[in-house]
C-alpha cells in the first residue's frame, strides 16, 4: 500500500456532496435493489442503532464493543496491491474487532492538507476508529454471512451510531484511490 502525498485533492468537496446523501439515495447507485427494498434495510439499520443507544446510552463505539464482550485490538497490516483495504475486521470466535492502523493513520494523515477546517473532526484517526469499530459491531451483533447486502448495512449502521454526515464508504472510496496513487479522487 503505498500513499502519495501528491494527490489532487479539489475534487474532495465534490465527494462529500455525494456522499454527504441520505444512504437511500447513495445505495441506489451502489446496488440494483429496488428503492423500497433499500429503504427498508436503511429503515432496520438505524432501528437498531437507535436500540443500542437507548439500551447503552452515548458510549463510544469502542466502550460499547466492550458491553458487548467485544475486545477491540489495535493493529497493522499492508495489503497487497489491488485488493481491498479496510479499516478494520472482525473475527466471531474469538469475539474481536482488529483495527488497521496502518490503513486509519495513513488517511488521517493525509487529509490535513485535502479536508476544510470544519469537517477535519471527520478524519481524524479516532473518528477513523470509531467507524470502523461502529461498523464490525455490526457484523459481530447480526452475525450474517459478510454479503454485499450485509456491507451496505454495516455502512448505514456505522453512520447512524457515530452521526457521521455522510456514509463511511467515502472512506473505503478515499482509501483505495489514494492506496493506487492516483492523481484525482473525482
Ligand atoms: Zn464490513
Amino acid at each position: 500500500m503505498n500513499f502519495t502525498a501528491a494527490q489532487d485533492f479539489t475534487s474532495l468537496t465534490e465527494l462529500l456532496r455525494r456522499y454527504a446523501d441520505a444512504d437511500e439515495i447513495l445505495y441506489k447507485s451502489h446496488c440494483e435493489w429496488e428503492e423500497p427494498v433499500i429503504a427498508e434495510l436503511c429503515r432496520n439499520v438505524r432501528r437498531s442503532a437507535q436500540h443500542i443507544r437507548a439500551q447503552w446510552g452515548e458510549r463510544t463505539p469502542a466502550a460499547l464493543a466492550e458491553a458487548y464482550g467485544i475486545a477491540v485490538v489495535h493493529d497493522r497490516w499492508q495489503v497487497a496491491d489491488g485488493k481491498v483495504i479496510y479499516l478494520a475486521e472482525c473475527t466471531q470466535r474469538p469475539a474481536q474487532i482488529r483495527l488497521n492502523l496502518t490503513a486509519i493513520d495513513a488517511l488521517a494523515n493525509l487529509m490535513p492538507h485535502w479536508a476544510e477546517e470544519q469537517m477535519r473532526c471527520w478524519f481524524t484517526s479516532d473518528c477513523l476508529a470509531d467507524v470502523a469499530i461502529a461498523h464490525e459491531l455490526y457484523h459481530l451483533l447480526e452475525r450474517r454471512p459478510v454479503t454485499q447486502r450485509e456491507e451496505l448495512a454495516a455502512h448505514a449502521f456505522a453512520r447512524a451510531l457515530t452521526a457521521l454526515p455522510f456514509s463511511p464508504l467515502l472512506y473505503q472510496v478515499l482509501l483505495q484511490r489514494l492506496a493506487k496513487g492516483e492523481r484525482t479522487i473525482s
